[in-house]
């Protein structure tokens, strides 16, 4: 048993799950109180009148070999989002423990732990060094209460890579207090390597993955937890047992074979080589005053045009994203689009 397990909240740890009817596709379902009838125009194959198998095994053993980890240490939820949620409420008592994000960041740390009750403890990233992680700085507060540590690599939205050495020597330091918690919804478009592969010697490392950005799929709401077996034991006591339809177990367990994995790293492809030529554009554009580094699939500009700029683009039928806030002052994020989007974009602000 890992001592991760020891930060785990008391009441999780000794919750009896609930027992979903047994899984048994060689019998007659009169078990589950479903219809036995299809309805017209259901063209799934297992039919949409029986529930689905909970933590579908084609879909968890495709995921768990394109991330390369065993599938005892993943669980497929709906997407990314669902994951957050499920650390937040295996691991924090409400009213009395903690989470630590490193802000600008993601927002759905912060809320997910608020939901919790948890309290949210805001450690910036580094603007000077290129919002780098300041692990000495995370260090310092973490205290008692502390039982996650959320870290975005590549970071949404100012889009950099953090550093692999910081997370690793993190976590060792977080050691046995806090589970370090890494974000890499956009790992695939940057030159970074997982850190799912650390989890068998540093269990208090949690990854997340999501099919919704590099894959394309962000209708299908398909998102891993990747942690260590003890972890996924308990998140998965807490996940609903019928998380995943069966729609989007049939549409994106064949997209995980060897041929969609092509396909999908030839849209990648496309993608970063309109980044790398959307980006120097936009750097060249008088109304963009910086265009930082992007390992991801969207850019973070700055610029003292703001308004301008977002009305030009809305004009021009685009929306682009407003992230200004007090660690961002003058800074929009535009998702990298098709050839003809990234045109139109740079022609709305020529
Ligand atoms: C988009 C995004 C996600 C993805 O969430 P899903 O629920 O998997 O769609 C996760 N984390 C970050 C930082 C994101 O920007």
């Amino acid at each position: 048993m890992s001592w991760v397990v020891e930060l785990a909240r008391p009441e999780i740890r000794a919750l009896r799950p609930y027992e979903h009817a047994a899984w048994e596709p060689q019998l007659t379902r009169m078990h589950a109180n479903e219809l036995p009838f299809r309805v017209d125009g259901d063209g799934s194959l297992a039919g949409l009148n029986r529930y689905p198998e909970p933590q579908p095994p084609p879909l968890v053993n495709g995921l768990a070999a394109l991330y390369g980890v065993p599938r005892e240490r993943l669980l497929v939820g709906r997407g990314s989002d669902e994951a957050i949620d499920l650390l937040c409420r295996v691991f924090c008592r409400a009213g009395q423990d903690a989470v630590i994000v490193c802000p600008p960041t993601f927002g759905m740390y912060g809320v997910a732990a608020r939901i919790q009750g948890a309290e949210v403890v805001t450690v910036p990233l580094d603007a000077a060094r290129g919002f780098a992680l300041d692990v000495e700085a995370v260090l310092a507060a973490v205290d008692g209460r502390t039982r996650l540590v959320f870290a975005c690599s590549p970071n949404n939205p100012t889009a950099n890579l953090l550093d692999r050495g910081a997370l690793l020597d993190l976590a060792r330091r977080l050691e046995p207090r806090a589970l370090l918690v890494v974000d890499e919804a956009y790992i695939e478009f940057s030159r970074g390597e997982s850190l799912a592969g650390e989890i068998a010697r540093q269990p208090n490392i949690a990854v997340l993955r999501t099919l919704s950005k590099s894959h394309g799929l962000a209708g299908a709401r398909c998102g891993s937890l990747i942690a260590a077996p003890e972890v996924i034991a308990l998140a998965r006591k807490v996940i609903p047992p019928y998380a995943i339809t069966e729609l989007t177990v049939e549409a994106v367990t064949p997209l995980l074979a060897p041929a969609g994995i092509a396909a999908m790293r030839e849209r990648i492809a496309v993608l970063l080589t309109e980044r790398a030529r959307l980006a120097s554009a936009l750097a060249a554009n008088p109304l963009i005053d910086r265009v930082w580094p992007s390992d991801a699939n969207f850019l973070l500009v700055d610029t003292g045009a703001a308004d301008d700029v977002l009305a030009r683009v809305r004009r021009a039928g685009l929306i682009i994203r407003d992230v200004r806030q007090p660690l961002l002052p003058k800074s929009l994020r535009i998702s990298v689009g098709t050839p003809e989007q990234n045109d139109r974009l740079l022609e709305a602000l020529r």
